[in-house]
């Protein structure tokens, strides 16, 4: 397969979403264009508001003891209040990467009522974990019983704290923020009372990103507290091998270490932690090139199956589970955010088109659970309002955040093209508009005309695909790369599969 990569040089404000992830751009200055991407993220739009935000609030209204305005949803009960997390992320999110005003008048409505649970509550939680007070009151005493019984409470509300740290970075709200801080300061406080080998019991129970939340918070306050409790997340028994550079990841329930290593990557990279670095990097290896299939996911019923047993992926109704490519998705661009390799991008790439966009039912926008392999199967899609599962929780997400990562940046001096998808870029920061055209991947070309409102020098960094067998040429204003010298740019185009770099400058 060959890739051409057009570019045309030509002359001619955001909220907060880079406070905490430095090399990407805002939602907002990444407009999507025709293609299956935009049609993916305005059909998410039109389904997240038919679903009942009283009925998702109904959860946290309970537990803070304030009357609900509306029923819980029976789907998935004993988790209740997941998918009301996921939801604050995904009006976040959409509101950020289309405008639409009333994602935004949603989200401030969601934000307001889970402040009138926080405030009620009186200890800065916001949950809808059933029992919520006693379960969380005996694990502080070390008192395993009720959270053993119940059904992975720190998953459940690290969604919470996920939709406020979001509604703050994607959306501005700044309330959400103090919320979250908070709502972390509680968390502190329930972990005060456990020691390691508690800590390691109760971590041996799914919990989500507690890490990476942990790591956030230490981020926006730059208190070490936050950190340091990000570490006690870690999980010695996937940290400690993973760091040593050992896969016991056989038959483990997949999405419950996925997120662990999204927090180590977090760690490593805001506490400059090489161990951490080392346990992400390892995971991401054994996960995206020894555990994934064609279509970038991974897992079977859940779970990695043995190494032995990768057959059996052929056979069975549960194929990969959307929840963890969206979490895989996450690690790749943290580990890239860290070290640019063009080996994450060719993960993300095969990902994002061929398991996240799938996920999504092309008319109606249900989300997928499980992606079989299984020759000729059938795909089940969720009803709005009905199915409450972890995959519509983050299906709600996964089709607003098609523009995080087709470009990213390194201040002003270095843009990367890291995906081909029609978009225009509005990079405000350097008074810089670049447009990608492109029918990719039902053509192999693409064109980016780069608008610059005055004269300006930059590096652009195109990633030269993986899967280009048989070539990749670049023009620039029509002329083949080496002749197109600008004298207002420095293009490097780095030929960036594996180890092989090739620099060419012009200018
Ligand atoms: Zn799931």
């Amino acid at each position: 397969m060959t890739l051409l990569i057009a570019l045309a040089i030509t002359f001619g404000s955001a909220t907060a979403q880079d406070k905490l992830y430095h090399n990407t751009f805002n939602l907002n200055q990444v407009e999507l264009l025709d293609g299956p991407f935009k049609h993916a993220m305005d059909l998410n739009t039109k389904v997240l508001l038919e679903y009942d935000t009283d009925r998702l609030l109904a959860p946290f209204l309970k537990e803070a003891g304030l009357p609900k305005k509306a029923e819980y949803f029976p789907n998935w009960a004993g988790l209740d209040g997941h998918v009301g997390g996921h939801y604050v992320s995904a009006l976040a999110i959409h509101y950020a990467a289309t405008g639409n005003k009333e994602c935004y008048d949603r989200l401030v409505y969601m934000i307001d009522e889970l402040e009138r649970c926080q405030i009620a509550n009186g200890n800065g939680y916001i949950g809808g974990v059933p029992n919520s007070k006693q379960l969380w009151e005996n694990l502080k005493k070390g008192d395993f019983g009720l959270f053993r019984g119940a059904w992975v409470p720190w998953y459940n509300v690290h969604k919470m704290y996920a939709g406020l740290r979001d509604a703050w970075q994607y959306a501005g709200i700044e309330k959400a923020k103090d919320m979250f801080i908070k709502f972390c300061d509680w968390g502190l406080d329930i972990i005060s009372g456990l020691d390691d080998n508690q800590m390691e019991q109760m971590t041996g129970t799914e919990f989500g990103g507690m890490n990476e939340i942990f790591a956030d918070a230490y981020q926006i306050t730059g208190d070490r507290k936050y950190i340091e409790a990000a570490k006690r997340f870690r999980h010695k028994d996937i940290f400690e091998n993973m760091a040593d550079g050992r896969d016991n990841l056989d038959n483990k329930h997949a999405n419950t270490q996925v997120p662990k290593a999204v927090g180590y990557a977090r760690v490593a990279a805001l506490d400059n932690d090489a161990r951490a670095k080392q346990a992400a990097e390892f995971f991401w290896d054994r996960v995206a090139n020894h555990r994934s299939v064609v279509i970038g996911g991974n897992s079977r019923s859940e779970h990695f199956p043995a190494a032995s047993d990768y057959k059996s992926y052929v056979e069975h109704r549960e194929g990969p589970e959307s929840c963890n490519t969206n979490n895989m998705l996450k690690l790749t661009e943290f580990l890239f955010a860290m070290d640019p390799k063009a080996e994450y991008a060719d993960f993300y790439e095969k990902a994002m088109y061929n398991h996240i966009l799938s996920t999504q039912h092309p008319e109606h926008g249900g989300y997928v659970y499980f992606t079989p392999l299984r020759p000729a199967h059938y795909r089940v899609y969720s009803a709005v309002n009905q199915g409450m599962w972890c995959c519509v929780g983050t299906g709600m997400e996964n089709h607003g955040k098609y523009g995080e990562f087709i470009y990213t940046h390194d201040g002003a001096q270095e843009l990367r093209v890291n995906l081909f998808v029609a978009s225009r870029l509005n990079w405000t920061e350097n008074k810089v508009t670049i447009t990608q055209e492109t029918q990719f991947p039902y053509s192999e070309s693409s064109k980016l005309t780069i608008n610059l409102k005055k004269a300006r020098k930059f590096r652009l960094l195109v990633r030269c695909p993986e899967w280009t067998t048989s070539g990749y040429s670049v023009k620039v204003n029509g002329q083949e790369y080496a002749a197109g010298v600008c004298s207002r740019c420095t293009a490097i185009i780095i030929c960036s599969h594996r180890a092989q770099v090739e620099e060419r400058r012009c200018g």
